[in-house]
């Protein structure tokens, strides 16, 4: 994106639209060749700004001016070791440039959150040193995020996808690093609990691609975009940042909630958890080639593949 365009466009129709609190990502937002003036700019701009980034290419120069701006960041780190980290991003020598500037980061107080995706070129104790290292270098969050989810790794997910059970014991093990200083947020692991599902935020945060387009939700987007899904991705696309100037307008007027009924299906329906649950993921269930409203499966406590083994079944079903 254009610095022109980022100043003369994206923050002045994302003010329109009430945003408040911006994450640049990417790619890596770093290499920009005005990271900093974009960055400056909606800091100018009044919005609070935080970074996703990979730490291979931060600089001194650009940490200090982020601790002035107020910046925080988030640091991709997907395993603890250049076989597993260094592999899953494709160059073995990244692990030690990551971790080093993740330590800067955290020395200078503006590293918020190790963001992970759990593979299998990673041993799972790779998982609570990382989680033990997120604490000792003043994280707030750590979130484990598996492979594949959404359809983003649909191609990868074969390959590299921890199992169902390594899911498990890499829960087991991090779990014990959640508290009130550290928070360990696992996305989507084997719900081995039977706890009823979270609900779906599609619209709160929304989510503008290089290319301008806006979205309520991009994992929406990435599951429509995988071969078995059912939805096209255009409608969950609200408008272009770029040529749309009532853009703010489009997203007042798009309310997925009004779209589309989560938990529309018999199982809910009969389910004694259903007041409290919120249905979990629309886009785990366009990924897996079900319609918006079908039950989110792959987390459902009422869909027998999720029972573990010996565990006491909740009654979800009236009898
Ligand atoms: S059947 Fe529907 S209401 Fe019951 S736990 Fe599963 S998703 Fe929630």
């Amino acid at each position: 994106m254009p610095l022109a365009e980022v100043v003369d466009k994206v923050i002045p129709r994302l003010d329109d639209s009430r945003v408040r609190r911006v994450t640049l990502t990417g790619g890596e937002p770093t290499i920009h060749p005005h990271f900093l003036d974009i960055v400056r700019a909606f800091r100018a701009a009044g919005m609070d700004v935080g970074i996703c980034t990979n730490a291979t290419t931060l600089n001194n120069v650009q940490i200090a001016a982020l601790v002035e701006m107020g910046v925080h960041c988030n640091v991709s780190l997907d395993g603890f070791a250049a076989d597993s980290h260094g592999r899953f991003r494709g160059d073995r020598a990244s692990f030690a440039v990551t971790v080093a500037t993740v330590e800067k980061l955290g020395r200078a107080g503006i590293l918020q959150g190790l963001l992970c995706t759990p593979n299998t070129l990673a041993q799972n104790e790779e998982y609570a040193r990382l989680c033990a290292f997120a604490r000792a270098n003043g994280a707030r969050y750590v979130l484990l995020n598996p492979l594949g989810s959404m359809g983003r790794g649909v191609k990868s997910k074969a390959k590299l996808a921890k199992t169902t059970l390594h899911m498990r014991e890499i829960f087991e093990l991090t779990a014990p690093f959640d508290g009130p200083d550290l928070d360990i947020a696992h996305i989507r692991f084997p719900n081995t609990e039977a706890r009823p599902l979270a609900g779906c935020e599609a619209g709160t945060i929304i989510y503008v691609f290089t290319p301008g387009e806006v979205t309520v939700c991009p994992y929406l987007v990435f599951a429509a975009r995988t071969p078995a899904s059912r939805h096209a991705d255009t409608e969950f696309i609200v408008g272009n940042i770029f040529t749309d100037p009532d853009l703010a307008a489009r997203l007042d007027d798009y309310r997925f909630h009004d779209r589309y009924l989560v938990g529309a299906n018999a199982t809910c329906t009969a389910c004694s958890l259903s007041s409290g649950c919120g249905k979990g993921c629309p886009a785990a269930v366009v990924a897996a080639g079900g319609r918006i409203g079908e039950v989110d499966a792959e987390q459902c406590p009422a869909i027998e593949e999720n029972h573990a083994e010996g565990r006491q079944l909740l009654p979800l079903m009236p009898a």
